[in-house]
């Protein structure tokens, strides 16, 4: 029994969402499986095997240095810490306790996002005083100019279709601000393609997840200054044990670089822009339902499905057709993020052309179905959202 499907008893999961965590990201290359194998049965000198890193990091993101941790977060989180403590060693074992050092970390408002975990707490673990720039949808230069006056360890900044983009400083800016007071900027891309972008405008480090569009095994990539990456990978006898990262992830994250400087780009965009064109042919006609191309939000070379639900007419709320999806088998998940709004979204980065055919197909019956049956307007957003964050998974049973 080599099928881990059949032998642990796995639902088989189709993965219409995109890179999602909670569904194991995104499908790993068979190229960067393969090397994952080959380190895997060996040892090598961890420090080699950053080194090699290190190198591609250096060549794909047009930076000093680059370094592979466990995942973005642990990148977003070391970044923090060698940016407060640098190469002091003691400093380094005594964290989250900082002692009188400089110890604020800046971050727009708008940016203070929930990405799976909140982006301030990968700052506040490594002992950072956040420092909330602006308000929700407003951050002037006069904000980062008056933290930068009182003085701060680093400047956070993240791109990601999360952040609130209204009335956001441009990076530019940020990073021209903070050059001018010698204060590091770390950005977090960690979904964006954009390589080189960040470090290219001045950038300290900039973050990217090994295992969304890389398509990697997981780990994160950090790229920046041989000072700022030095200090990084000190870390690694402090808080960065408690997110250590081994030859695999550093083999994998390698690989996947690799992969992605030779992978046909223009050949993946033609075969995603396909599963697009026959998802709207697909799901055309069907009452209540409105498909339509949508663009990335933050400029990524992806156009998705949108989804947009007229629940009187489908007899079904975005958030129920969502739930029944995933309630297939396959299960058939989707980008859900929006469903408040009557707004699903169907990716085509993870899917073979059988697996896209599939979601067409189900998606269908499951609004057909509802439609005959009536049974698609029971629950309201205000149940959906008062159950949230009361989730707990079956198998450890119903609380206290
Ligand atoms: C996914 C994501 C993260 C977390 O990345 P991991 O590598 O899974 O830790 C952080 N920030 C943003 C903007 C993300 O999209």
């Amino acid at each position: 029994m080599s099928d881990i499907g059949k032998r642990w008893n796995l639902t088989p999961v189709i993965n219409a969402a995109g890179t999602m965590t909670v569904i194991g990201a995104s499908r790993v290359l068979p190229e960067v499986r393969d090397d994952v194998t080959s380190v895997l049965g060996r040892f090598v000198h961890i420090d080699e095997l950053q080194a090699r890193a290190s190198e591609v990091i250096a060549r794909l993101c047009g930076s000093e240095a680059g370094i592979v941790t466990s995942s973005a977060a642990s990148g977003m989180a070391l970044a923090c810490a060698a940016a407060i403590v640098g190469e002091d060693l003691a400093a380094i074992d005594a964290l989250p306790a900082t002692g009188p050092r400089e110890r604020r970390i800046a971050v727009q408002m708008g940016h203070m996002v929930n990405y799976g975990a909140p982006v301030a707490q990968a700052a506040s673990c490594a002992g950072a005083e956040v420092v909330p720039l602006g308000t929700a949808a407003l951050c002037e230069l006069y904000h980062l100019e008056a933290a930068l006056a009182q003085g701060l360890a680093a400047a956070l900044y993240v791109v990601s279709h999360h952040t609130v983009r209204e009335g956001e400083l441009p990076l530019a800016l940020f990073v021209e601000a903070c050059r001018r007071h010698n204060v590091p900027v770390i950005v977090d891309m960690a979904s964006e393609y954009d390589l080189a972008g960040a470090i290219g405008l001045g950038a300290d480090v900039a973050i990217y997840s090994g295992h969304k569009f890389l398509s990697g095994a997981t780990s994160g990539i950090v790229a920046g200054t041989r000072k700022i990456v030095r200090a990084i990978y000190l870390q690694n006898a402090g808080m960065g044990r408690l997110m250590k990262v081994g030859k695999e992830g550093i083999a994998g994250a390698i690989s996947a670089l690799e992969a992605w400087e030779r992978r046909d780009h223009d050949g993946q965009r033609r075969n995603e822009e396909a599963i697009v064109d026959a998802w709207l042919r697909a799901l055309s006609g069907i009452a209540g339902l409105q498909v339509a191309r949508h663009a990335d939000w933050t400029g990524n070379p992806i156009t998705r499905v949108e989804l947009r639900l007229e629940p009187t007419a489908a007899g079904l709320f975005a958030w129920e057709l969502a739930e029944r999806l995933k309630g297939e088998n396959p299960s058939i998940v989707v980008r859900d993020d929006l469903a408040e709004h009557q707004l699903l979204y169907l990716d085509p980065c993870n899917l073979t052309a059988d697996e896209a055919e599939q979601v067409g197909r189900r998606l269908r019956a499951v609004c057909e179905l509802a439609k005959d049956k009536g049974d698609g307007l029971r629950k309201t957003w205000l149940e959906v959202k008062r159950g949230r964050g009361a989730h707990r998974p079956a198998w450890l049973g119903e609380g206290t």
